[in-house]
């Protein structure tokens, strides 16, 4: 919810054409996808355009949702006849409009506002520092990490008049973009978190990097920074006029030393001001990257005016459980969507539209919310609540809280409420939860987790997460290589490379694929019953099972005549038709037809029209590498050749696809109609030729189940293979080979990182469990590990054990349990 607009006076003294003919323009939402609108009398729908279609396009559905007051773009000039009744600014940029607005918005706000900026943890420093500032002020920050060109926008417009501190951060990746945010932004007091090397490749060097950030400070008062950065350090020194700035360090000579001493418990965090004065602070967190932050966090509550007393109260609240939604299987077939961690009504909404997504088969949508108390205006916030269960359709609801007592009258007959957590939980039995989609919302101090640690299904304590908001800047780093009519398919073989199939079909469906493929029919199967209704190719069906490919719409793969005869004679004059793409062999010597095959191939489609043509494809060979270019540009020439060929004879139009994800990086040109994106998508750029431009998907974890303190010689696990060079600590993790993790990582071929800290393997990787050296890292029984994701990355390990990335994801075992994670 925003702070109230009158669109008319803004759109009238905004350059750009305005036709006003609707009375009703009191705005408090602003949306930007027609699919989220909900209160649309009082929404302003803005068109930006979208990488796939023309905002505008949307302007109709919105207005069906009963919207009135729109910025479109001038191209959408046609558009606006259809919109009957309705105020209309058009501008060149609908962008820029919405930033002009969310500037107005914040310059109405007297209260200090924090811009945070930096490569790594803004969003955590600014969730944190909420929740200390939080004891005492009445807060506001941006939801979620909103911090784009569109997402600050959006945060400022959420600043009202209530709120006594607004945290704001600001991401960039390229140069210019941080002027419009420091516009919107505007803050008081700066939070610069750390450099690192996101988006190196959008900018000539590090320090022009630093320079563009910096700008977002250009007129605070005061700027937090480390000083022990050292280009950083040294950049904001010689900009920044001294009496602005604030350093903290672990050495002396800054403002603020805060130097840490960790234990097994957690770290201890000295304190020593500049006026001499001394704190000490405590944490449960001990790797070195919420240690920075957390420090960030001390020193801004105190410029703040918070005491040492509440920040260290604040401290013993943080959670390393993030602030990211979870997507897990829970009891009696449950799936849960884990959002405890915070509520407010803009991470409601992002959670109900990921839900809208998964799991179409569930017997019903629940919803466990808690009270949300920051938001203000209590009325208007149980409204909106009560309307955003209408729109997403939730069958039923649950609300805890005793506020929610006295607006019962709101909610659907059928919901239940309870005065608080433990309420809930005495009476969980009662809901009857079983095979439904379950999410459970709740403000911090609502403690939600505990209802979730009851409904979780007992997760064995390895587990592959899959980052959606990853598998999502993956999948549009592709999308912008290609033409934008290009239809992308995405492989889901093999659970999806790993990942979990239907999780990942649901939001690729979502996020805008246009066709999926698996290998057999089984996996096909499975989809559809989970609700995916994108077609769906079968690479190498069975024919016996023809009845399952009619029944659930699959379009199978033929690649030779025999197939081919064995569908058509079973399909009875009565069958529906079928479609079927062909897969011709250009050189991949797999599976597929080749060119004296198909004279047969096509007498036998003339003779049936009942098998529709729906795609014909080939695969490449060596597409990921420089030495096959040759021999891949015949075998993308070959098909071109065959393809028109089969096109003319049967004078139809097909699509035609070839190119796998390492083919649309080299041959571009070559993507026909569609591409088939599979490796790519999961974060592996295959030709190891814009390796960072990927973000990584899958992340596997496990916990240290023992720590064992040896002498020097003694000799570790089977075969006695492992011995410490010195004396030293193990620690034992519960992951084994049947995990997936592989024995050859065993002996030192592989690290896995632990409290941020790198540890090698040691002795042989048994069956269940490793052991890996942790000589003077502290740490102890309980502590997660990571074996791959950022760090050590999928290709790395593929390289040190000579195989490669796909064999190692397709390798994790199925009883390691897959979670789903969106920022
Ligand atoms: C697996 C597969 C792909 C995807 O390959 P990636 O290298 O993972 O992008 C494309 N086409 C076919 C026929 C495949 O079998």
């Amino acid at each position: 919810m925003i702070q109230s607009i009158e669109f008319k006076k803004f759109a009238s003294k905004y350059p750009g054409e305005f036709i006003v003919s609707s009375a009703c323009d009191q705005i408090n939402q602003v949306a930007i996808d027609s699919r989220k609108i909900h209160s649309g009398n009082q929404t302003l729908f803005v068109a930006l355009d979208g990488s796939r279609q023309n905002g505008s396009d949307f302007a109709m559905d919105a207005h069906d949702l009963k919207v009135r007051n729109f910025i479109l773009p001038l191209s959408a000039k046609k558009a606006t006849e259809k919109l009957k009744d309705s105020n209309i600014l058009m501008v060149e940029k609908p962008l820029y409009a919405l930033q002009v607005l969310a500037i107005k918005n914040r310059s109405a706000f007297l209260g200090p506002v924090v811009g945070i900026t930096g490569s790594n943890g803004k969003t955590i420093v600014k969730e944190w520092l909420a929740q200390i500032l939080g004891q005492k002020f009445n807060t506001y920050k941006s939801p979620k990490s909103y911090n784009s060109q569109i997402g600050v926008a959006l945060s400022a417009l959420g600043i009202q008049a209530r709120h006594q501190v607004a945290l704001l951060e600001a991401g960039i990746s390229q140069p210019g973009e941080m002027d419009r945010l420091k516009q919107i932004i505007e803050p008081q007091l700066g939070i610069f978190t750390n450099i690192g090397s996101a988006h190196d490749e959008n900018f000539e060097d590090l320090e022009t990097k630093i320079e563009e950030k910096c700008k977002l400070f250009r007129d605070v008062n005061f700027l937090i920074f480390r000083k022990d950065h050292s280009k950083l350090g040294q950049f904001i020194n010689k900009t920044f006029h001294p009496a602005m700035l604030i350093s903290w360090s672990d050495d002396p000579g800054a403002d603020y030393t805060l130097s840490i001493r960790p234990d097994f418990k957690g770290s201890k965090i000295f304190m020593v001001a500049r006026d001499l004065r001394t704190f000490t602070f405590f944490t449960n967190f001990r790797d070195p990257a919420s240690l920075e932050n957390i420090r960030h966090v001390i020193v801004a509550s105190l410029v703040l005016g918070m005491s040492p007393e509440k920040i260290q109260s604040g401290l013993e609240m943080l959670h390393a459980v993030d602030m990211r939604l979870t997507l897990k299987s829970g009891i009696k077939r449950c799936l849960l969507i884990d959002d405890s961690y915070n509520n407010d009504l803009a991470g409601l909404e992002i959670a109900l539209e990921f839900m809208a997504h998964q799991r179409k088969s569930a017997e019903r949508r629940v919803l466990i919310l808690s009270e949300m108390l920051q938001e203000g205006n209590e009325i208007e916030v149980f409204r909106k609540i009560a309307g955003l269960i209408i729109h997403y359709e939730i069958d039923f609801f649950v609300g805890v809280g005793h506020l929610f007592s006295q607006y019962k009258s709101l909610f659907p007959k059928q919901s239940r409420f309870f005065w608080g957590t433990t309420h809930l939980l005495e009476n969980i039995a009662s809901l009857n939860l079983s095979n439904d989609l379950v999410l459970v919302k709740g403000a911090r101090n609502f403690h939600f987790e505990n209802i979730i640690k009851l409904l979780e299904a007992q997760v064995h304590e390895t587990v592959l997460e899959i980052n959606l908001n990853a598998l999502r800047h993956n999948f549009n780093f592709y999308k912008k290589r290609l033409q934008p009519d290009t239809r992308i398919m995405v492989m889901v073989k093999a659970f999806a490379y790993g990942g979990g199939s239907a999780e990942i079909a649901n939001h690729l469906q979502q996020i805008g694929a246009d066709y999926l493929s698996v290998a057999y029919i089984d996996e096909g199967v499975y989809l559809r019953q989970k609700g995916v209704t994108l077609p769906i190719m079968v690479m190498n069906p069975d024919m016996q099972h023809l009845s399952l490919i009619q029944h659930y719409e699959l379009e199978p793969v033929i690649f030779n005549n025999r197939t081919l005869l064995q569908l058509a004679s079973a399909l009875t004059s009565d069958s529906k038709n079928i479609s079927i793409h062909l897969e011709l062999d250009t050189g991949m010597r797999r599976l597929g037809l080749v060119e004296g095959d198909l004279e047969d191939t096509l007498a036998m489609l003339r003779a049936h029209s009942e098998i529709k043509l729906a795609g014909l494809f080939t695969h490449l060979a060596g597409a990921d590498e420089a030495i096959h270019e040759d021999f891949s540009r015949e075998q993308l020439a070959t098909f071109d050749r065959i393809s028109q060929g089969i096109m003319q004879k049967l004078s139809c139009r097909p699509i035609r696809h070839a190119l796998n994800s390492a083919g649309i990086i080299r041959f571009p040109e070559y993507a026909f109609d569609m591409v088939r994106l599979g490796i790519g998508l999961h974060g592996v750029e295959i030709n190891q030729l814009e390796p960072e431009k990927l973000q990584p998907v899958a992340t596997l974890k496990s916990v240290v189940s023992q720590v064992k303190k040896l002498a020097k010689g003694d000799s570790i696990g089977y075969g006695r293979h492992g011995r410490l060079i010195q004396d030293g600590e193990i620690a034992t993790l519960a992951i084994g080979y049947a995990d997936g993790y592989d024995r050859r990582f065993g002996n030192g071929k592989a690290f896995v990182m632990i409290q941020g800290k790198k540890a090698p393997t040691i002795g042989n990787i048994c069956m269940d469990m490793c052991m890996i050296d942790v000589s003077g890292l502290q740490v102890k029984e309980g502590d997660e590990v990571i074996l791959f994701g950022k760090e050590p990355s999928l290709q790395y390990l593929a390289n040190q054990i000579g195989t490669i990335p796909y064999e190692l994801l397709t390798g994790i075992g199925l009883r390691v349990k897959r979670q789903y994670i969106l920022d």
